[in-house]
């Protein structure tokens, strides 16, 4: 059973106060129509009902797939103790447990998995068009907004990497980077049951850790 619960909240446009429901958790086996609210994000929209400005309230929430067999946890607090003990079983089941940070990580963790990804494998191919953005076009760093998993097609992913003003385009292959993290299987070991956070940053360290001089 998906859980809700009716909050009061004060309109950071106008001031004013509202009730408004948030999602605990879902389970989208049982609650179908909340899928799509979750896939573009809109499950964490609300509106105020005093100056019709909507906005964002990202709440903690469990989100469950029975069908694809993952948990994610989302909010940038650790997982507490309880929502491990309860995804425990899951884990013993082979249920991907992920934690999303932010709302964006969500939906993009949501559309991975939809596509019967690895999120790892989508992971490394963020990171390879990213260096292939650096190297081959000479872009800077500094300059990149975002690194956006869009699609899985015939064994080919396409990834946008973004710039302010730009957007460029790759599609990746998916089977060289199986083979890769296949070949180095101790590198992207994870330890699932802590619903560890499978993002850029997790990956960039991963790499940064190897350039690390062996003590
Ligand atoms: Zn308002």
């Amino acid at each position: 059973m998906s859980k809700s619960r009716e909050i009061q909240y004060t309109c950071p446009y106008c001031g004013k106060e509202f009730q408004t429901t948030i999602y605990e958790s879902i389970n989208v086996k049982e609650d179908v129509d909340l899928k799509d609210n979750c896939m573009s994000g809109d499950i964490f929209k609300h509106l105020c009902p005093h100056c019709h400005t909507d906005f964002m309230i990202q709440n903690p929430l469990v989100y469950m797939d029975h069908d694809l067999k993952f948990m994610l946890w989302v909010s940038t607090e650790d997982v507490p103790e309880q929502v491990v003990q309860l995804a425990k079983p899951l884990h013993e089941k082979g249920y991907k447990l992920r934690r999303c940070e932010t709302i964006q990580q969500f939906t993009e963790k949501l559309q991975i998995f939809e596509d019967h990804m690895d999120d790892i494998v989508v992971e490394l191919g963020k990171y390879d068009s990213f260096i292939e953005y650096i190297d081959n076009r000479q872009g800077n760093p500094e300059e990149v907004t975002s690194i956006e998993y869009q699609y899985t097609k015939d064994d080919v992913m396409k990834i946008n990497v973004r710039c302010d003003d730009k957007g460029l385009s790759f599609l990746i292959p998916i089977a060289g980077l199986e083979e890769e993290i296949r070949a180095q299987s101790d590198r992207y070991a994870l330890d699932n049951a802590r619903f560890p956070l499978v993002d850029s940053n997790w990956i960039i360290q991963l790499f940064l850790e190897e350039d690390k001089p062996l003590n």
